[in-house]
């Protein structure tokens, strides 16, 4: 090569491509070798389907050779991989379409500063250039307008100003006057011809020889070949040979990957936005997609809060029933069959547990279901036999008379406290019951009080509470307790009383023929069991955000398949595979985004009319939990959003333009 003569800027060597179609091979491009130096014009003229396009394609980096090579700028493109052939296209080309190709469901300046964007160009610079390009084609004012709202020459204009946003120093143009009027074909031929004035390199494909006219150079291509490569010498009025210095191509307006915090929140911004715009585009499937993910996420929190809720009532219950107590029992364990007929909690028991300073009170149960009869009422209640601090053990409230008095117990009186409920039974129409006698199994005994049972089933059960000694000896005529309940003070913890008891009863039963049960360990089991309960429901929750899941990426598919000629279009501009994985993914995790903000709001909304309706189950809303839904649904975004977005980002750009 002349050492005067520039080297070419592109460079094809023996370029072939063939496509195939089902078996058969079909050879588009045979041998072609061209070069095409900076600052030409050059028009590419053929009959239809003579291989143009393709040539075009390879050209601009949006298509590889099937064999042969091809050198921009002296490097070899088959070496790149498809992120930098992006780059190439972003930061050398610029390409104009037959049918225009811009994105109908952005403005006119969103599509001049798609490449730009890719390009990391700041906000403010985009949007001087976007301006300063309208202005200089003609079109001031245009910004915000609808590009459908367009006419041809207007809409070929607009994606004259995305060519040249990145600088695009070559332009490649297939067919650029193809669907247009003549009078707006020659306005845009002379706007390209007045880009090669300012020192473009431009690369027109026609297969109308009047606007090859316009073009120095001319090559004429048949079934793949190359016929003739002839300078344009023919009288055309077209002709310019004056060259002004280069005005559109600026110095690179691409910036570095180390652009600044405010330019990547834009970014993010702008992708949020965008990904907005085109949900709405489809505002109805959006929202049947939202549905799903929206029942997920309230099902996640409400089932959630109502099992926080669960938990905390039987809690609450539980503490209601007295806090610090350790109950006796007879046998090895809980479930001991042998449990009934081993008698080792006596009366001997009792004092000794009495006498310790260290416990609040304790008291014996003896307990039997038997008949109590008053005039011609007979029922069938509980009696428990007690000592005079079941009442405090018990958590029960007097509602009159007195409780059982400790010389109810020495006596072995006939007296009883009645509960709530059974009174309710022997005394009908309300009238007083203190003082009056009624039968225990056989036993005559008089009522001394009534009283409420604090606990879970207490309530509703019908209860009668009578001396221990009286029950023993006087009615089941045993010497033995079923249980003793002992109380202690908050200092003492339940462990250390019950090592304690343990070791003192052991040591005077001889061996251990009791056990011991505290609320402490219920509270326990019953937070075991609401974990599983609460895992349980979590894992429906769950499923159902994934059935949500699943209605996400599958509209996402549709999504990517019916854009699939925009994906072709943002490629052909130069977005990496990741802009466009990173465009799908933004969509599905706003889509799911939205759906866990709208079923967080409608679980609060659920979860407070519930509360008022089923009064003593509150829903326990936490805010961890609220969190943990929201991080889910956007996982569940990212999850989804994946594989169409890797669909998308693997088209190749070449067929993904020529979609429909
Ligand atoms: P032109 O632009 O000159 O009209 P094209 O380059 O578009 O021609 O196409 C040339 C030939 O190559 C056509 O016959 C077309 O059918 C074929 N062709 C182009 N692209 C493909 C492809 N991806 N697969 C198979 N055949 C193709
Ligand atoms: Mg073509």
């Amino acid at each position: 090569m002349n050492s005067l003569s520039p080297p070419p800027l592109l460079c094809l060597t023996a370029v072939s491509r063939r496509f195939k179609t089902g078996d058969a091979l079909i050879s588009v491009l045979d041998n072609i070798s061209l070069s095409i130096k900076a600052g030409e014009m050059v028009a590419i003229v053929g009959p239809s389907g003579s291989g143009k396009s393709t040539l075009m394609n390879i050209l601009g980096c949006l298509d590889t050779p099937s064999s042969g090579h091809y050198q921009v700028d002296g490097q070899d493109v088959e070496q790149l991989n498809s992120d930098q052939r992006a780059g190439l296209r972003r930061e050398r080309f610029g390409f104009i379409f037959q049918r225009y190709h811009l994105i109908p469901s952005l403005s006119v300046r969103e599509n001049i500063e798609i490449p730009a964007r890719y390009a990391h160009q700041s906000r403010q610079l985009r949007l001087d250039h976007a301006r300063r390009l309208l202005d200089r084609l003609g079109m001031q004012g245009y910004e915000d307008r609808n590009v459908r709202r367009l006419s041809g020459g207007q809409q070929q204009r607009v994606s004259i100003a995305r060519a040249l946003i990145n600088g695009g120093e070559v332009i490649l143009a297939d067919e650029p006057t193809g669907a247009l009027d003549s009078r707006s074909g020659s306005e845009v031929m002379q706007l390209l011809q007045s880009l090669h004035q300012q020192g473009h390199t431009v690369i027109i494909i026609t297969h109308d020889a009047k606007v090859a006219d316009y073009a120095e150079r001319i090559i004429h291509l048949a079934d793949g070949k190359i016929v003739s490569d002839l300078p344009n010498d023919g009288d055309s009025d077209n002709k310019i040979t004056e060259k002004s210095p280069q005005q559109f191509v600026t110095t690179s307006h691409y910036c570095a990957n180390n652009r600044g915090w405010r330019t990547r929140w834009h970014e993010y911004q702008d992708a949020f936005g965008s990904a907005g715009r085109s949900l709405a585009a489809h505002r109805l499937r959006s929202c049947l997609t939202l549905l799903g993910i929206v029942i997920g996420i309230v099902s996640v929190v409400s089932l959630n809060a109502a099992g926080a809720g669960a938990r905390q009532y039987v809690l609450d219950t539980l503490s209601s029933l007295g806090g610090n107590v350790v109950t006796l029992y007879p046998g090895k364990g809980y479930g001991d069959d042998q449990a009934a007929s081993i008698h080792s909690l006596r009366d001997r028991d009792l004092s000794v547990l009495a006498q310790q300073r260290w416990i609040t009170a304790a008291t014996p149960n003896v307990s039997t279901n038997l008949r109590i009869r008053r005039q011609r009422t007979d029922i069938n209640a509980t009696v428990n036999g007690v000592s005079a601090e079941f009442m405090a053990i018990g958590n029960m409230n007097l509602l009159q008379g007195r409780s059982l008095l400790p010389r109810d117990i020495t006596q072995q009186s006939s007296v009883v406290v009645v509960g709530e409920s059974l009174k309710d039974k022997l005394f009908p129409r309300g009238s007083n019951p203190l003082g009056e006698i009624i039968l225990v199994g056989t036993l005559p005994a008089k009522i001394v009080g009534v009283a409420r049972s604090g606990s879970l089933s207490g309530g509703n059960t019908l209860n009668l509470w009578l001396p221990w000694s009286t029950a023993t000896s006087r009615l089941l005529g045993q010497d033995w307790f079923d249980s003793i309940a002992v109380s202690l003070p908050e200092s003492v913890s339940a462990e250390t009383a019950k090592s304690t008891i343990n070791r003192m009863l052991t040591r005077l039963h001889g061996r251990q023929d009791f056990y011991m049960l505290d609320s402490a360990a219920f509270v326990n089991s019953v937070e075991k069991t609401s974990f599983a309960l609460s895992l349980f429901l979590s894992l429906i929750a769950l499923i159902s955000l994934l059935v949500g899941g699943i209605g996400v990426m599958n509209i996402m598919l549709v999504s990517v398949s019916e854009r699939t000629r925009e994906t072709g279009i943002r490629m052909a501009v130069g977005a990496r595979r990741w802009d466009i994985q990173r465009q799908f993914l933004t969509e599905a995790v706003l889509l799911c985004l939205s759906g866990a903000l709208v079923g967080v709001t409608l679980s609060l909304v659920l979860g407070i009319s519930l509360s008022w309706l089923i009064h003593p189950w509150q829903l326990i809303f936490s805010l961890p939990a609220i969190l943990t839904a929201v991080g889910c649904a956007v996982l569940v975004g990212v999850i989804s959003g994946w594989l169409p977005a890797w669909q998308a980002a693997k088209l190749d750009p070449a067929e993904a333009l020529t979609r429909e």
